[in-house]
């Protein structure tokens, strides 16, 4: 019931020749998952490829006008993108975002119609705690406090352990499951309906060898891909795990 989904997060990094390089060898993708590709917005304007969509990395809670440096969710369609990743660690930690802002990031996204995906996640510090429901519960509690059933039936959730994030130490899939399915159990005392058709991707060092176990845990719906999604041909086959 829940169609799998792949979205590479190009992150602070790429140029005019890697999309090119994409637009050639991700012409022929064909997998059964959605895939999405979120690029820096400089290089938005260069994808030609139809076998994927494009996303963005952030996006303004604001509305077009006197807010120097954002992008609006206008200009992002405009752009021709149909996804935005809100709320990433990077962006909590570098930017001061705060679960209040995600959720407001969100509600923008989805009133214009963009697909948001909206990343939650603990520190190892939290982890070693034990306090990884904990946490992770607090970021959902502050999308549920500004978002309707409605609102989350049109987002996509991304469960990203920050200890994860970069450093080649993947959560195991059982690691994986365990979060997911509370998140997924979150949403069940929301909606049960929501619950099942909401879609959770798993990020943080993703790559072709062990994207298949990890795809395949019951309440894992997807990747959201960071260094790998900069080689085409690694993010293909990841893309194609997913199936
Ligand atoms: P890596 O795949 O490089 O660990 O990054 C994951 C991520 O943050 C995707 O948003």
């Amino acid at each position: 019931i829940r169609q799998p989904l792949v979205a590479g997060n190009w992150k602070m990094n790429g140029n005019s020749a890697l999309v090119a390089e994409f637009n050639e060898k991700l012409e022929a993708l064909n997998c059964d998952a959605e895939t999405v590709v979120c690029p820096p917005a400089t290089l938005m304007h260069l994808f030609r490829a139809n076998s994927f969509s494009l996303g963005a990395q952030n996006v303004s809670h604001l509305n077009n006008g006197a807010h120097t440096g954002e992008l609006s969710v206008e200009m992002l369609k405009d752009a021709g993108c149909t996804y935005s990743i809100v709320g990433h660690s990077e962006r909590r930690e570098d930017q001061q975002e705060s679960s209040g802002l995600v959720a407001l990031k969100a509600k923008q996204c989805i009133e214009a119609g963009l697909t948001p995906i909206i990343c939650v996640g603990e520190s190892l510090t939290v982890r070693e705690a034990g306090n990884v429901e904990k946490f992770v519960g607090e970021q959902l509690d502050a999308l549920t406090a500004t978002l309707s059933v409605d609102d989350l039936s049109k987002a996509v959730i991304a469960y990203e352990p920050i200890w994860a994030i970069g450093t080649g130490k993947t959560a195991t899939p059982e690691q994986a499951q365990e979060v997911h399915e509370f998140i997924r159990g979150y949403f069940t005392k929301v909606d049960a309906d929501l619950a099942g058709k909401l879609r959770i991707l798993y990020g943080g060092s993703v790559k072709p060898d062990n994207a298949k176990t990890l795809f395949s845990q019951k309440d894992v719906d997807g990747g959201l891909i960071g260094g790998a999604s900069l080689k085409a041909e690694d993010f293909i086959s990841i893309c194609q795990a997913a199936n």
